[in-house]
């Protein structure tokens, strides 16, 4: 009897169901092991205690080079390695967190390394815990990685490189010095921002051309770089202007001494395509945590302090202190406030007459800047020009005052004045920048004047430094150009600066002004008396008319006279005065002393001798 025949037809259908479900079964495990068997990713299959090899799919068979048989021989292990830590990668691949994929090197039969990146899993399987890892060969995903990072780093050093000199730059410092302030302030260590800008850089530029301007920088960031520890930053700000910081100081000296060092380094001349240059810096410092508790700070007082150094003369090195800060204030301030005056019209030009002592007539004006502040009143000059100065607005301000001296001019000549000289100061900057000859020629031509109307008053410093202007003009040459228009030239302020008979000589200046410093205490001050004494008579030596500024007592102008001085200004005489007022004057009234009634009881006051009172009293006329 056959078998199945005898069953009961209940049980066979059951058998054949049984028999039908484990053939399903059997059909899909072999079909799951060849998924696993014809992946293409290189599969492997670990026992979870001893790590040996139980089997791997063919793709990882072709990439290691192994048959199943010398794969069951090795463990994880013998696969994979790491160059830092083995140990790890071992302890990692016992616990592998399916989340997070593992860098390893894979060891194939050629010994070649492979690098791989290994995603592992527990597999709960029916005799013993496995563990499945798949790997993936990343060497060239690492390779364009390595490629792309190298691009990176490429591109980053050039964002945060100048060009010019190789120096990080401003990004760098941004990057790097908030970062240095941390770790100064967790250390509790100083640390000290040096700003440094060449001194008159913009001249070297303008006149040797940008090229030597470029290598100058080159050489000068070089020597800074030099002078400086490897640890400390040296960066190109832009331009001409550089920042160190000095990571950990000790104390001020040391910063001090640091800022000297660059100084010294940059004051040897540099050789420049064969030809000498010679530049200076000036150096502002501030520290951390005494001057700033954050970059933007120490930058903004570094700066400062930059700036006082400039106002010291150059070539030095000045710390901050927060009065620096109260002065810069106050200067933006003024800019600010200056600006807006020459727009809406609170510039103005007053007189103060020249008198010749011997025909005691006035035969010049001399004409003086005015700013009247709608809050403050008048501004004093000493404040405000030289911020126009250092800002460029003496320019504007210059034409303001040459166009408003020839319009009062012209409206005293129209009302029948006679006309005498008159004097307008002019800046070294406006010298430089503007073309004076020209704008003096084409202003007094339009108002039919001639340019010997006018006389220009200059410092020592305006007409004897070597400075060229934007033009390539020396200072000196565009003096030439204003002698030859027929302009004479003074010179303001005498005493305080060279003081040279030479350039006297050489340069034949019309006049000489004797500064009013040395008049102020002449009479009580024997060596002020000697200063005066040697500068007439000197000048009259020269032949050059020496012109007292600043009179205001009888016993200082008798001690002038004494000495031979032939021009005299002061309030003495008159304070400066609004054009208006001038017109007396120009028609040959008398000279007002120190103004109203008050003239003739500080006239008898003072004990002066009447018939020199009348002399001073006589009317004024100009040529
Ligand atoms: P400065 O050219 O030497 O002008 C003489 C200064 O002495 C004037 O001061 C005048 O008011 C003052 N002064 C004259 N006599 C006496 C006196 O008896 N006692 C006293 N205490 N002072 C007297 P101010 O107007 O304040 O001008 C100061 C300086 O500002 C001028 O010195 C000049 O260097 C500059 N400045 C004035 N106006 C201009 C201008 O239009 N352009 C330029 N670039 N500078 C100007
Ligand atoms: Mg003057
Ligand atoms: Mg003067």
């Amino acid at each position: 009897m056959n078998y199945f025949t005898a069953m009961p037809a209940t049980m066979f259908r059951g058998l054949t169901t049984l028999v039908r479900a484990s053939v399903a079964r059997w059909s899909a495990d072999s079909d799951i092991a060849s998924a696993f068997q014809q992946s293409p990713k290189c599969t492997l299959l670990a026992d979870a205690f001893s790590l040996r090899i139980v089997g791997a799919n063919e793709a990882l068979r072709r990439a290691l080079g192994y048959s199943e048989k010398e794969l069951r021989n090795l463990s994880l292990g013998d696969l994979f390695e790491r160059e830092d830590d083995n140990a790890a990668l071992i302890q990692q691949l016992r616990k592998p967190d399916p989340k997070v994929p593992l860098r390893a090197r894979q060891r194939p039969k050629t010994g070649k390394l492979i690098e791989v990146e290994i995603t592992g899993y527990r597999v709960r399987a029916t005799r013993r815990p496995l563990l499945a890892f798949i790997t993936n060969d990343v060497t060239l995903r690492n390779r364009f990685e390595a490629r792309q990072l190298e691009k990176q780093g490429h591109l980053d050093h050039l964002a945060h490189h100048d060009q010019l000199t190789g120096l990080p730059n401003r990004l760098f410092l941004a990057a790097h010095l908030p970062n240095a302030v941390e770790v100064a302030r967790r250390n509790g260590q100083l640390l000290a921002i040096l700003f440094l800008d060449l001194d008159r850089f913009k001249h070297i530029n303008d006149s040797r051309g940008h090229e030597t301007g470029d290598r100058l920088l080159q050489a000068v960031a070089q020597r800074i770089r030099d002078t400086t520890r490897e640890d400390d930053m040296v960066v190109r700000m832009g331009g001409d202007e550089f920042i160190v910081v000095l990571k950990n100081v000790a104390n001020l000296e040391q910063v001090d001494l640091a800022a000297t060092r660059i100084i010294e380094a940059l004051s040897g001349p540099f050789d420049i395509e064969g030809k000498s240059l010679v530049t200076t810096a000036s150096i502002g410092v501030s520290l951390f945590p005494r001057d700033g508790a954050d970059m933007g700070e120490l930058l903004r007082h570094s700066d400062t302090a930059m700036y006082h150094a400039k106002d010291r003369g150059r070539n030095n090195c000045q710390i901050f202190s927060p009065m620096m800060d109260r002065r810069l204030k106050q200067r933006m301030l003024i800019e600010t406030q200056l600006r807006e005056a020459m727009q809406t019209g609170q510039l103005g030009v007053h007189y103060q007459p020249i008198v010749d002592l011997a025909s005691q007539k006035i035969v010049a004006l001399e004409s003086l800047l005015r700013w009247k502040h709608p809050t403050y009143g008048f501004v004093a000059p000493k404040r405000f020009i030289g911020i126009a100065e250092e800002t460029g607005l003496i320019v504007p301000i210059g034409e303001f005052v040459l166009q408003r001296v020839l319009e009062d001019a012209a409206r005293w000549r129209s009302s029948g004045c006679a006309l005498v000289p008159i004097a307008i100061n002019v800046s070294a900057i406006q010298l430089q920048r503007s073309n004076l000859p020209e704008l003096i020629t084409r202003s007094t031509q339009a108002h039919g004047f001639s340019p010997t109307l006018l006389q220009v008053e200059l410092t020592e410093s305006t007409i004897f430094e070597r400075r060229e202007g934007r033009n390539g003009e020396l200072s000196q040459d565009a003096v030439t150009h204003l002698r030859e228009l027929g302009v004479h030239i003074a010179i303001d302020d005498f005493g305080t600066g060279y003081s040279s008979l030479s350039y006297l000589k050489r340069w034949r200046v019309d006049s000489l002004k004797i500064d009013r410093s040395f008049v102020r205490d002449l009479v009580t001050d024997p060596s002020d008396l000697a200063i005066v004494g040697a500068i007439t008579a000197m000048a009259r030596h020269l032949n050059i008319p020496v012109t007292a500024e600043g009179i205001e007592g009888w016993q200082q102008l008798a001690k002038l006279r004494e000495l031979g001085c032939q021009l005299a200004q002061g309030h003495l005489f008159s304070k400066p005065v609004p054009a208006s007022e001038c017109v007396r004057y120009l028609r040959g009234g008398h000279i007002d002393l120190i103004g109203g009634d008050r003239r003739i009881d500080t006239l008898e006051q003072s004990g002066v001798h009447p018939a020199l009172l009348d002399e001073l009293l006589q009317g004024t006329t100009g040529r």
